[in-house]
């Protein structure tokens, strides 16, 4: 019944999705075994620009049709990591986090490659579904919000971009046609937490243990009998050890929010599906 509602996210892959097999800022809407159509805009980057495939490096710009042939062979699937940590939820994933989606995450991220958000934001946006999708009681009734994990603020100042809100924004608008969907930062640190990147998993515990809080608990509550933020799904870039999941979905569930689970783009390959 779902897939009837949303069918190109219904069959957990991106091939239908419309938005990476299209034209668009992220490069051509060729094939991954085009590779004569590879000639003229290699050269031309190459020689203009110097560019690179964000992905693979080979010259192209933005997104190579190779790389967007490899995004859409991806399947979403239930992640959690090993160890789990408590209270790590139920979690999508709409791939591993290998070393072509870690420079498309790092790309956006870091560099702000703004032109890779529509493509990161869909997978988001499949990983999603596929949380929905493995529910058994199905769509939530009412709206579902989108809850951003929020970035070291350190981490957030220093690029100027809060890269998961924007991803899961462009999230969201995929979702939309099939469920009524927002996005409001609800979560926020408590107290200042150092950059996970480089932290081992009981570091990262120690980093994150009871560090983060929902904005405004009080009007949260008040307005949860009414209109309220309703169930949420945490989301994400990554997941690696779990701590932020599970730590986001503690200080959510201790202010009465319902957490239907969480999704992210990718998960490290120490995770295994379930
Ligand atoms: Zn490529």
């Amino acid at each position: 019944m779902l897939g009837q509602r949303y069918p190109q996210i219904g069959d957990h892959r991106l091939a239908r999705t419309g938005l990476i097999g299209d034209s668009g800022p992220v490069g051509d809407s060729g094939t991954a075994d085009d590779d004569h159509r590879l000639s003229w805009p290699a050269a031309v980057g190459d020689l203009l620009l110097g560019a690179r495939c964000l992905a693979c490096l080979r010259p192209w710009w933005g997104l190579c049709p190779r790389c967007r042939g490899a995004l859409r062979a991806r399947t979403a699937r239930l992640t959690s990591p090993t160890p789990c940590p408590d209270g790590f939820p139920i979690t999508a994933t709409a791939g591993d986090y290998d070393l072509p989606m870690r420079r498309l995450i790092v790309a956006h991220k870091e560099r702000q490659a703004l032109a890779l958000a529509p493509v990161l934001g869909e997978l988001l946006a499949v990983a999603c579904w596929h949380l929905l999708r493995s529910r058994d009681d199905g769509l939530p009734a009412g709206s579902l919000t989108l809850v951003p994990v929020p970035s070291a603020r350190a981490a957030v100042r220093g690029r100027g971009y809060d890269a998961t809100t924007t991803l899961a924004r462009r999230a969201a608008a995929r979702l939309r046609p099939a469920v009524a969907v927002r996005v409001r930062r609800l979560l926020r640190h408590g107290r200042s937490v150092h950059d996970q990147a480089g932290l081992d998993a009981a570091a990262r515990r120690r980093n994150l243990a009871d560090s983060l809080r929902v904005r405004d608990v009080a009007s949260t509550r008040a307005t949860a009998a009414t209109a309220g933020p309703g169930p949420v799904i945490i989301v994400d870039d990554l997941v690696t050890t779990g701590a932020t999941l599970a730590e986001a979905d503690r200080a959510l569930t201790a202010a009465g929010i319902t957490v239907l689970g969480a999704a992210t783009i990718a998960a490290t390959r120490k995770l295994h599906a379930n």
